[in-house]
C-alpha cells in the first residue's frame, strides 16, 4: 500500500529522522495532538508546544492503512515508508483555539490547518530518499550545525528565527545577540508560509549582502530552516527555540511578534510565554524589544534607550518592506540597508 505525501510532509518526515523536531520522532496520534493543544506536552509528559502530523491525503484510505506498512510517494518517487500506527480524524476547530488563539479564517495558520485532510495518520516515518533541497548550499542539519559551531570554538550560539529579508531592526536584533554570544545562527524559515512572504531566493540573496559584506566572517552561520510556518505566535516562539537547540543553539532571540501575524497576538506577548515555560526547555532565551528608528537620537533604538514620543519613532517591519515593495516605493535607508534594498523587487514577494 502507499500514499501520496506533500513537500510539506515530506519536510516533515525527514526533519523527524534527523532530530530537528526532538524529542518528538514520529508522526503525533490523536492523544499526542490533544495534549501538546491543551498542556504542551507529548503523551509521556514531555513539554512540546506545537504538533508535527501527518494528513492522509487520499481519504479513502482511512479504513485501510491502520497497522500497515504503508509506503511514501512524493512526486511519483518512492522515498520512504511509515508504519501507521493510528488514524483519527482531529477535532480541528476545537484544536485551533488552543493552537492558535483563534479559529477565524483570516488567521493564515487557521486556515492552513482547518484545510488540512480530514484524517490524520501516527506512526515513525523511514526516508530513505532525502528531499533534494538537502543537497542545496544552505542546508546544514542538526549534527551539521553542531560540527560547525565547534569548529569555529562557539561556545554560545544565539538562534535567530526569520521569514524576512534583513531590515534595519532584525539587524540591531543579530548585533545585540553577537555582543552576548559567540555566534549567532541565522536560520530563515524557508517551508511553507503565506502568500505575500519572502521568497527563499530573496531572504538568501539579502543576507548574502549584509553577512559577506559587514558581519565578522567567523561567528555567524547561515542556514535555511526547512518546516512550515504555523503563525502560532507565542506558542510558535517556544517551539522555534525548543528546534534550534536542537540545532546547538544555547540561547534563542524572541522580539517584539515572534512568529505573529496581523494583531492576532499581543505585542511581547511571546516574552511572557517564554519567561514561563523557559525552565523546560534547556535554552536561554534573549527577550529583545523591538528596535525602531527615532529621529531625534538618529539611530535604531529601543524604548529601553530612547526617551522621545511617538511623532519621532519610525517603525521597521518586514510588513512595512513589503507594504512599500507591493506599491514601488523607496525604501529608505533607515529602514533597510540600501545594498539589500537595490537587490529586492515586488517579484520576490511569493
Ligand atoms: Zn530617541
Amino acid at each position: 500500500m502507499q500514499i501520496l505525501i506533500s513537500l510539506d510532509d515530506y519536510c516533515k518526515a525527514y526533519n523527524l529522522q534527523i532530530g530537528v523536531y526532538s524529542p518528538l520522532s514520529y508522526f503525533v496520534g490523536s492523544s499526542d495532538l490533544i495534549s501538546i493543544a491543551k498542556k504542551l506536552k507529548l503523551r509521556d509528559g514531555s513539554f512540546y508546544p506545537l504538533p508535527i502530523y501527518m494528513p492522509l491525503r487520499d481519504q479513502n484510505l482511512s479504513g485501510k492503512v491502520w497497522g500497515q506498512k504503508v509506503d511514501l510517494i512524493y512526486e511519483n518517487n518512492l522515498v520512504g515508508f511509515i508504519e501507521v500506527s493510528e488514524v483519527y480524524k482531529p477535532d480541528k476547530d476545537d484544536l485551533c483555539i488552543n493552537l492558535f488563539g483563534t479559529k477565524d479564517k483570516n488567521h493564515p495558520g487557521v486556515n492552513y490547518f482547518l484545510n488540512e485532510p480530514n484524517y490524520f495518520i501516527s506512526g515513525t516515518p523511514t526516508i530513505f530518499k532525502a528531499p533534494d533541497f538537502t543537497n542545496e548550499k544552505y542546508f546544514m542539519s542538526p549534527d551539521q550545525v553542531k560540527s560547525e559551531k565547534a569548529k569555529r570554538g562557539l561556545k554560545s550560539l544565539a538562534g535567530f528565527q526569520t521569514r524576512n529579508i534583513p531590515h534595519r531592526a532584525h539587524e540591531h536584533l543579530q548585533r545585540t545577540s553577537l555582543e552576548i554570544c559567540d555566534g549567532i545562527l541565522i536560520h530563515p524559515l524557508v517551508g511553507w508560509k503565506k502568500p505575500g512572504d519572502f521568497s527563499k531566493d530573496a531572504i538568501v540573496r539579502a543576507y548574502k549582502i549584509l553577512i559577506d559584506n559587514f558581519y565578522p566572517k567567523n561567528n555567524v552561520i547561515f542556514s535555511l530552516f526547512y518546516s512550515p510556518m504555523f503563525y502560532a505566535g507565542p506558542r510558535e516562539a517556544l517551539f522555534h527555540a525548543l528546534v534550534r537547540k536542537n540545532f546547538g543553539c544555547t540561547h534563542f532571540i524572541v522580539g517584539r511578534d515572534h512568529a505573529g501575524v496581523g494583531n492576532f497576538y499581543k505585542l511581547y506577548e511571546a516574552h511572557q510565554i517564554a519567561t514561563k515555560y523557559a525552565h523546560l526547555l534547556d535554552i536561554e532565551f534573549l527577550l529583545l524589544r523591538g528596535p525602531y528608528f527615532c529621529k531625534k537620537c538618529r539611530c535604531i533604538v529601543t524604548d529601553k534607550h530612547c526617551r522621545h514620543n511617538k511623532d519621532m519613532i519610525c517603525k521597521i517591519s518586514g510588513s512595512n518592506v513589503r507594504r512599500l515593495m507591493l506599491n514601488e516605493e523607496d525604501l529608505p535607508d533607515w529602514l533597510i540597508r540600501p545594498q539589500i534594498a537595490n537587490v529586492l523587487t515586488k517579484k520576490d514577494l511569493i
